[in-house]
């Protein structure tokens, strides 16, 4: 059987054509026949720095129409392996955090219930926590690989704010989502508030490698360290844009100079096959600082190589691994 739900096909409708959704999948509220929903999760008063992230989800689909069925990188003909659709957004409310986890791991949980991966567009990074929250819920404590500049593990931003963009992964492991033993975070750089800001992630269980460390080796030694981290525990990808160098990715709240280029970051998360993904998202798109649609393009892509992976592991390529 071929798969229920895959794009519209662009060599029949232009692809400028119909109305926007990611890589013109199509838009259907469902769990039957589906193996990956994208779910757009607009928030963004999350951030600490600069604010628009809510436009995220739209300017991802907007740059997505471009994406063709084949990753010959990978080998796969990912809409031949995987029915995919997009769901949809997430009723957030601006301004106020706490109903707006809620909404997004009240919709999430039953698609994870149902057998369903999760392919969120962020949003700010914040949002993390309520996607963990909907996937441990039904899957248990799962892996995190994390590609982002920064840690997202401190603790208090402004006195006693437990929730923002900058702390979701250290509240994932006071909640019980994660498997820090498990869990990488790839691409650290820039100031740190303290010394030991890198530290206390490691502190949490975390495997952590700079930017510096990442770059010094090839993309295939950091996917088999990534494999060895996770072993086979179901697994979610966080990839904030911010991992790559903000020349490639200017539209971004909180960039960091001194990145891996678009292709070394694609080449990284490509590596990253033979993984049990139960779930994924891209965030920080800021699209008001975008220029080109260069972050949104490469958030684009980010999610199509995710899609791409999950079809590796699924087709018989993945012997290959
Ligand atoms: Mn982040
Ligand atoms: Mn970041």
């Amino acid at each position: 059987m071929p798969p229920r739900y895959r794009p519209a096909d662009s060599l029949a409708s232009p692809r400028f054509t119909g109305i926007r959704t990611f890589a013109r999948l199509p838009h259907v509220q469902a769990t039957a026949d589906v193996d990956v929903a994208v779910v757009g999760l607009p928030f963004d008063t999350g951030a600490t720095y600069r604010v628009g992230a809510r436009f995220g989800p739209e300017a991802i689909r907007s740059a997505s129409a471009l994406l063709r069925p084949f990753n010959h990188e990978l080998g796969v003909a990912v809409f031949d392996v995987l029915s995919v659709i997009d769901y949809g957004d997430a009723a957030v409310v601006p301004g106020f955090i706490e109903p707006s986890y809620a909404a997004i791991t009240a919709l999430l949980q039953p698609l994870a219930a149902a057998g369903v991966i999760t392919l969120g567009l962020g949003g700010d990074h914040s949002i993390a926590l309520a996607e963990l929250r909907a996937l441990a819920a039904v899957h248990g404590p799962l892996a995190l690989v994390q590609f982002d500049s920064h840690g997202d593990v401190w603790d208090c931003y402004y006195g006693t704010q437990r929730y923002t963009h900058g702390t979701p992964f250290r509240r994932a492991v006071e909640e019980g989502l994660l498997r820090p033993e498990r869990s990488i975070q790839l691409g650290m750089r820039g100031p740190l508030f303290a010394a030991s800001d890198l530290q206390d992630a490691r502190d949490l269980g975390f495997t952590v490698m700079t930017t510096t460390e990442v770059l010094r080796h090839t993309p295939e030694a950091i996917g088999a360290l990534v494999r060895a981290t996770v072993g086979d525990a179901q697994a979610f990808l966080s990839f904030d844009v911010d991992f790559i160098d903000p020349a490639f990715a200017p539209g971004t709240g909180t960039p960091e100079i001194g990145g891996p280029t678009s292709h070394q970051g694609l080449q990284l998360l490509r590596a990253c096959t033979g993984i049990d993904w139960v779930g994924a998202d891209v965030v920080e798109v800021l699209p008001a600082l975008d220029h080109a649609q260069l972050t949104a393009q490469l958030a684009a892509q980010v999610a199509y190589e995710f899609l791409s992976l999950v079809a590796h592991r699924r087709s018989a390529g993945d012997a290959r691994t």
